[in-house]
């Protein structure tokens, strides 16, 4: 199980929506393998198919903080079916911004329904951590990141520096 490269922004593919899959079979549960690798090596705890390239609904994630308890979650084509009124904010990173940090206010719940591993429908309640989560991640497929809820001057600025730091990280690798 390869890793894979994570796409850094400011990027164009970032920017693009994902398409939905239909079907989930052995290619696809590779994929998800990968990306869950991906995810655990940055680490992270959640990845969608299009921070390494892929514009597939397909998200991993995992915010159990016990090393030896992991618990992976694998949503094929996530959908949003209900969203609280009350919000919750927490300091949301983001592993195609790496070094960035901010805080964000999302509804505190939220449902979903999606595929998982076995391509089995499912449904989800989730709150806390795991709300955020799914939230920060379904935008990824939408072609939104965490950055675009924050004033235009912050935005730009973290932006600013991504750009050096990838120039950086390229100059190390020539
Ligand atoms: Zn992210």
């Amino acid at each position: 199980m390869p890793t894979k490269k994570i796409i850094i922004e400011p990027d164009p593919i970032l920017r693009k929506k994902s398409e939905s899959l239909e079907k989930v079979d052995n290619e696809l549960r590779k994929l998800m393998d990968d990306m869950l690798k991906t995810m655990y090596a940055a680490p992270g705890i959640g990845l969608a198919a299009v921070q390494v390239g892929i514009l597939k609904r397909l998200i991993v994630i995992d915010v159990s903080k016990d090393d030896n308890k992991k618990a992976p979650l694998f949503l094929v084509n996530p959908q949003i079916i209900y969203k609280s009124k009350n919000t919750s904010i927490h300091e949301e990173g983001c592993l195609s911004l790496p070094g960035h940090f901010a805080e964000i206010e999302r509804p505190s719940e939220c449902h979903i329904d999606y595929l998982d591993y076995n391509g089995k429908k499912k449904n989800l309640k989730a709150d806390g951590l795991l709300s955020t989560c799914i939230q920060h991640e379904i935008d990824h497929l939408d072609g939104v990141l965490f950055v675009d809820y924050l004033s235009k001057l912050k935005k730009d600025m973290i932006i600013k520096k991504l750009k050096k730091y990838k120039k950086e990280v390229d100059k190390v690798i020539i």
